[in-house]
């Protein structure tokens, strides 16, 4: 067996690669053999830029292909510093008119080495839309393609000799410079990357070693034929990549993120001390090395570079960690779990409408809407227009449905953002008609609430509007408001009669109400299956009850906690006071700690005199005295192992104890949706799957 130490040897390999691309550059073994260092350069170092490809190919594929558009335009991000980093010696050797500067910022690079960004770009997009042909015929595209290249490339002596093909690569050639371009090169790289092809390691290695072998081979024999107009490509070359991949990926563990910025900076820097090396050329003292010695050029191009590289990653900002003082923690896998819960209550047709509003009730929309979406979640609400926007532009496809007012002046807004709109009484649905612009809407019936909506009984109100050719109406929904309340049933029944009589008499009407939907969460947890078509669950979908005991409780799992650290601890004699007011006074030796939270991070202020506490390595500790704006005291007496730095949970678990949002919110006598949508944005929101203990069943 050959040793497996494992690593991670994608990113370590990115270094060794950066330093093959400045062989290319520099030619180290030049003063010694020519042959040596044409094998070097010309064959061993052609393996460079394809195994970047492929770790990008593999990359994407293992997201698949998800983030290419991240990819895209980071990509484009760093070509264009790039290009601007090299402007000066564009510059100072003659630039180029407007036309040339198009042509090469587009398909060749504006300097040597920047060809890889342009190709790169677009050789992602081809990739990409090969893959949707299958990867065999992908495959078959992609090295049917890199065939077309050779003749361009290494084997262009030979392909000129025909009229046809000299006339093709000529038209080639005045668009890209290069066969080794984002056509013919690119693709097959990034797909063989993208299929991670594992060869049996032993079978890799003699592949490796066979098919170095034969590129050699066809590197010399080539040039002793005079064919290549330029070495980048060899027959041989594919299949050397994709066992040297193989036998990376089967030492591949995790990753080095420092090493992969480094090779990047490392790569986009060297031409600068190419540059540079010969500019000392002047400076006696160091021509003579220089200029003497390939080797010493390579090492001191080399050298600096990584020692530039190195400079500027040590610049860039670091990252101040979320869980430096208090946070709020998400738990992913609850929400997908709620998500599969509710759905299995909803009769057939009915489909779950996750309502985001006020940022995912302070789990963060983005983050909860694309987690849904995994979850099969094809719809959204939200309380406005900016919420709805905040989604799209994070991605998030579907039904987005603005449950609030926006004002008819923005329609234009909705139509770009592909949100529908309630229409929250009849003088709103004709100001948004007015606008003269097609708009998705729902309309909003008041069957009682008293809040928004047409009244449900008003059915001239609603044929009035369904005439309006601007309203494309998608749906008609009302809104439950004592559906918490068990004792208040038939209030609740007058209600869903009242939609389903307005309902009625759209369809006799011959007008179609769409899709209709009337419980929220408590809607649902209350009430027997609605023949709607969707429901709009915004507190059940975050576990947490609200409002009195629900009819049924189905294992919903609360997916937020909020936490902060210990900054000090202190202990008080009897008789201390402690805090604003000195309102708390030690009645026996008391251990006071102090944790970073207060209520500008969201906590109700009242909380603190109304029996508040958190918990602490699973104990149960009072809050003291007055809450300040970011910090709070808590009684640790029975906690002696309380120490500064120790996390304290205000809300979720902590060892086997649990703190539930809702006994917060009752203690001040507000609901948790108010409690959970009110933290500030100080605290900052981590991500997990899972939750961390066994939760109440
Ligand atoms: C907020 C809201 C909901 C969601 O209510 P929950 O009780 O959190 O499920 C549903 N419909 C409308 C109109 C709302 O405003």
């Amino acid at each position: 067996m050959i040793p497996r130490r494992t690593g991670p040897a994608l990113d370590r390999f990115r270094l060794l690669a950066a330093a093959l691309v400045v062989c290319i550059h520099t030619g180290p073994l030049a003063s010694y053999s020519a042959a040596g260092d044409f094998w070097l350069c010309r064959c061993l170092a052609r393996t460079a830029v394809p195994f970047f490809l492929m770790v990008s190919g593999y990359f994407l594929a293992q997201d698949h292909w998800k983030g290419l558009g991240r990819f895209l335009a980071k990509t484009a991000e760093t070509y264009l510093a790039a290009v601007l980093l090299y402007l000066p010696l564009n510059l100072y050797s003659g630039g180029y008119g407007p036309l040339e500067w198009g042509k090469r910022l587009l398909l060749e690079g504006t300097l040597y080495h920047l060809w890889y960004f342009p190709a790169v770009l677009l050789g992602v997009v081809l990739t990409r839309g090969l893959l949707r042909l299958g990867r065999p015929a992908a495959l078959a595209a992609a090295a049917g393609l890199y065939l077309l290249g050779l003749g361009g490339d290494s084997y262009y002596g030979l392909a000129a000799r025909f009229p046809g093909p000299a006339a093709f690569y000529g038209v080639v050639f005045t668009l890209f410079g290069y066969a080794r371009n984002g056509l013919f090169y690119v693709p097959l790289f990034l797909l063989l990357g993208a299929l991670g092809k594992r060869w049996n390691p032993r079978a890799a290695l003699a592949g490796l070693a066979a098919s170095l072998a034969a590129m050699s081979a066809e590197g010399f024999a080539l040039r002793a034929l005079g064919w290549p107009r330029h070495d980048s490509m060899y027959l041989a070359l594919p299949f050397c990549m994709s066992f040297l991949f193989s036998l990376l990926l089967d030492r591949n563990q995790g990753e080095d993120r420092k090493v992969r910025r480094l090779s990047m900076l490392a790569y986009l820097l060297h031409p600068w001390f190419i540059a540079l090396a010969w500019a000392g050329n002047r400076l006696p003292w160091l021509a003579g090395p220089l200029a003497e010695n390939s080797l010493l050029r390579f090492s001191a191009v080399l050298a600096a570079s990584l020692a530039a590289a190195w400079g500027l990653d040590a610049l860039r900002p670091l990252p101040i960690p979320a869980r430096s003082r208090a946070w709020r923690e998400i738990d992913l896998s609850a929400l997908r779990h709620n998500a599969r819960v509710l759905q299995d209550l909803l009769p057939q047709g009915c489909q779950l409408m996750a309502v985001l509003k006020a940022d995912a009730y302070g789990h963060g929309a983005v983050r909860t809407a694309r987690c849904l979406q995994k979850a099969g979640v094809g719809a959204f609400a939200v309380a406005c227009l900016a919420e709805g926007a905040a989604l799209r532009k994070g991605g998030v496809r579907g039904t987005i449905l603005i449950l609030g007012y926006t004002p008819p002046d923005l329609v234009p807004l909705l139509r770009r953002w592909r949100l529908s709109q309630a229409v929250v009484d009849e003088a709103h649905g004709h100001a948004l008609a007015d606008m003269g612009l097609p708009v998705r809407v729902h309309l909003a019936l008041d069957t009682g609430m008293h809040r928004l909506g047409i009244p449900a009984e008003d059915a001239a109100a609603l044929a009035r509007l369904f005439r309006r050719r601007e309203l494309r109406i998608a749906g008609v929904f009302s809104h439950l408001c004592v559906s918490d309340d068990l004792r208040r049933e038939p209030f609740t029944q007058a209600q869903l009669d009242r939609f389903y009589s307005a309902l009625d008499r759209l369809r006799r009407q011959g007008l179609d109400p769409g899709e209709v939907h009337i419980q929220a969460s408590s809607g649902l947890l209350n009430l027997p299956p609605q023949p709607c078509a969707y429901v709009r669950a915004g507190i059940a979908l975050y576990g947490v009850p609200s409002g009195g005991a629900p009819r049924q409780w189905p294992g919903l799992r609360p997916a937020l906690s909020l936490r902060a650290r210990v900054a000090c601890v202190r202990t008080l004699q009897p008789g201390d006071r402690a805090g604003y007011g000195l309102e708390f006074q030690a009645e026996r030796e008391t251990r006071l700690a102090v944790l970073t939270i207060g209520y500008a991070d969201g906590l109700p202020r009242e909380l603190a005199r109304r029996g508040g506490r958190v918990l602490l390595h699973g104990h149960s500790c009072p809050m003291a005295g007055r809450m300040c704006m970011d910090q709070l005291l808590v009684d640790v007496t029975e906690v002696p192992q309380a120490r500064p730095g120790d996390t304290a949970t205000v809300i979720g678990w902590d060892g086997g104890a649990f703190l539930p949002a809702e006994e917060l919110a009752e203690r001040c006598g507000t609901i948790p949706n108010e409690l959970l949508s009110r933290l500030g944005s100080r605290t900052r929101r981590v991500f997990r799957q899972g939750p961390e203990k066994p939760l109440p069943g």
